[in-house]
């Protein structure tokens, strides 16, 4: 993959299908992250910054439906898409489920297959990076297939490391990454790297960005991390 690798949240109460889900989704490539009731899935939104989210609509505690409702209602995870997994197959759990904001929806027992074709589906749109597709933002340019980076139309030379930052940053603009985020995305979870090391990173993306007298598109937010745009 050209990108970083996507990260689906599977929240799932029964530990059966979570390994099922678990096992298929890493065997096509993804990182995977589970929580087993609504709570833990959302402090896990927070802080693994999942690309796409499986739900459950039957949990104990919150409902997937009262989980998905949150989500969609905050600026930060409204673009993450979600795909609801339901047990019940009335027309109004399907209705109901869509006004939640919930992207897509599966009755149980659903075929694996079309589930990882859905999977994959919404990812394209919400990780192109990850499936070739050229980014855009203002006036720069990002090709992940040719690992090229341009402003304004003129060629900017980027490490690696800055190559992966710009991507993510790229990839949503406007959404705030935390520091630990960006570690996990960019460097990877099994790495030990100090949060100290982004901050010298995304200062050298700045220097490459801003070279040609361009103005710096990248956003500290205080407390919080860093944005594009
Ligand atoms: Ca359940």
């Amino acid at each position: 993959m050209a990108g970083p690798t996507p990260k689906v949240l599977l929240i799932e109460d029964e530990a059966s299908q979570r390994a099922l889900l678990s096992y298929n989704l890493q065997a096509e490539g993804f990182a995977v992250v589970e929580a087993g009731d609504g709570e833990e899935g959302l402090l896990l939104v927070e802080e693994e910054a999942p690309d796409l989210i499986l739900l459950d609509w039957m949990l104990p505690g919150l409902s997937g439906i009262e989980v998905c409702r949150r989500l969609k209602t905050r600026t930060e995870t409204r673009a993450v898409p979600i795909i609801m997994l339901s047990a019940r197959s009335e027309e109004v759990d399907r209705v109901r489920g869509l006004e939640t904001g919930a992207d897509d929806y599966m009755v149980k027992p659903y075929s694996l297959a079309e589930l990882m074709a859905r999977v994959r589906a919404h990812l394209r749109r919400s990780r192109p990076a990850a499936v070739g597709e050229r980014l855009e933002f203002e006036d720069l340019l990002l090709d992940p297939e040719t690992h090229r980076v341009a402003r304004g139309g003129a060629e900017i030379k980027v490490g690696p490391t800055e190559f992966r930052l710009l991507t993510t940053f790229m990839e949503r603009p406007g959404r705030v990454w935390s520091r630990e985020q960006l570690l996990d995305r960019v460097w990877g979870r099994d790495i030990y790297v100090d949060t100290r090391t982004v901050d010298v990173h995304v200062g050298r993306l700045r220097k490459a960005l801003t070279a040609h007298g361009h103005d710096d598109p990248i956003r500290t937010v205080r407390g919080a991390g860093y944005s594009l745009g």
